[in-house]
């Protein structure tokens, strides 16, 4: 379909539908309808839109310091740095403004250690159906197989292999090998959750061969799985870990974050103009102070169990499958119901949902979600489902 936003670069099919606002768990176009969001710019939102500390923050900083340049220090840039060092247990980071930005600084930082560390050594294993970006090196890391044929000739030096299959991942150790880039739980892929035997298995793995085991938490961190880290739900210690989506809360900055040992970036490797900006550091450093109130995560997992139920309600009514994921990054197997087919009747009724598989619903709420609110999405699912039905 032609779209009417022509001076746009057409890069997905979209909606005609163009927001304007956006409150908590909803969202409004400029003639006030209104949808409730369930996907919530793809698990970014972590306090739903325009949420009043992140409001304060960002007003309040941008009349104090906007960018003095990455070429000098800003005291929100190193609060937001002791801070998620802190909560991580990692020892620095580096500050970028996108998640793949976050990655291509791990593949660069991996590829640098192993040439000081290694012998040189610069590949890295991922995972079939990962994701981990949109640049070219990001991409080529990815195992999605519709990024094959894309762009090529990809960045070398990444060998895929099957999620949760530890054999396979030691049997493609060679000596070139220097580390091991995954996701705790593949989202894009459908919330596909890796068990703790396999994620410690890596960790055991990676220590013996001396290799870094690198986590992409872009999706999972900042509370979206019920723990601050997903990693923190399976009693291990990546080397090194990425984070992005959450935690600015809408406003782009991710980060790079890394134990002692692995950091070897040497002056010159890495940088960036708009990197850790005060504004948006500002921004994260207000979604980490609500995300860490005592009872925040025991409140987003309580809310993860109230959706949780009502979505095996409604794979009971229907004959869908199970529910997966933790927190509130939860799928739903629709068995043989037509999963896109269900987000389009869901769209027309006023509730924003995604399928990232044929066959698979995700939802990715505000982790302030109230249960009235969850109540409300499930009837309208209901109602699309029915609809799509008909
Ligand atoms: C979204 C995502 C990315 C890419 O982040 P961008 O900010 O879109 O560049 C990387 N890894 C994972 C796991 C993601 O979900």
């Amino acid at each position: 379909m032609e779209s009417k936003y022509t001076a746009l670069m057409q890069i997905a099919a979209k909606p005609d539908i163009c927001f304007t606002e956006g409150q908590g768990s909803y969202l409004y176009d400029r003639d006030g309808n209104a949808w409730l969001d369930f996907v919530q710019g793809w698990a970014v939102n972590t306090l739903g839109h325009s949420p009043e500390p992140v409001a304060q923050a960002i007003c309040a900083q941008s009349r104090r310091l906007i960018n003095p340049s990455p070429a000098f220090y800003n005291d929100q840039a190193l609060q937001l740095a002791n801070r998620l060092t802190t909560l991580s247990g990692m020892d620095q980071v580096f500050f970028a403004n996108s998640g793949a930005e976050a990655n291509e600084g791990a593949i660069k930082l991996a590829r640098k250690w192993g040439q000081k560390h290694r012998k040189g050594a610069w590949k890295i294993i991922t995972f079939h159906n990962g994701f981990h970006g949109r640049t070219l090196a990001t991409m080529s890391a990815t195992g999605k197989p519709a990024f094959e044929p894309l762009f090529n000739p990809k960045v070398p030096g990444f060998t895929k292999v099957p999620y949760g299959d530890l054999e396979a991942v030691a049997a493609a150790i060679d000596e070139q090998t220097v580390a091991i880039l995954l996701e705790p739980i593949q989202g894009e892929a459908g919330v596909i959750p890796a068990s703790s035997d396999f994620l410690q298995g890596l960790r055991a793995l990676a220590d013996r061969q001396g290799l870094l085991l690198m986590l992409d938490e872009v999706q999972t961190g900042i509370g979206r799985t019920g723990n601050l880290f997903c990693y923190q739900q399976h009693a291990i210690e990546p080397d090194v870990v990425t984070l992005g989506k959450g935690l600015g809360g809408g406003v782009p900055i991710a980060a790079l974050m890394a134990k002692q040992h692995a950091c070897c970036f040497e002056y010159g490797d890495q940088g960036g103009t708009f990197n850790g900006n005060p504004l948006v550091c500002a921004a994260a450093l207000a979604v980490l102070e609500q995300v860490t109130t005592q009872g925040f995560l025991e409140q987003v997992n309580a809310a993860s169990s109230y959706l949780s139920d009502r979505l095996m309600a409604l794979s009971t009514r229907y004959d869908m499958g199970p529910v997966r994921g933790t927190g509130l990054l939860l799928a739903l197997e629709t068995g043989s119901l037509d999963a896109p087919a269900i987000v389009k009747q869901a769209l027309e009724l006023g509730l924003l949902i995604n399928a990232p598989r044929p066959h698979t619903l995700r939802l990715m709420p505000s982790l302030t979600v109230s249960n009235g609110e969850i109540d409300r999405m499930a009837e309208l699912l209901d109602a699309a489902i029915q609809r799509s039905l008909a």
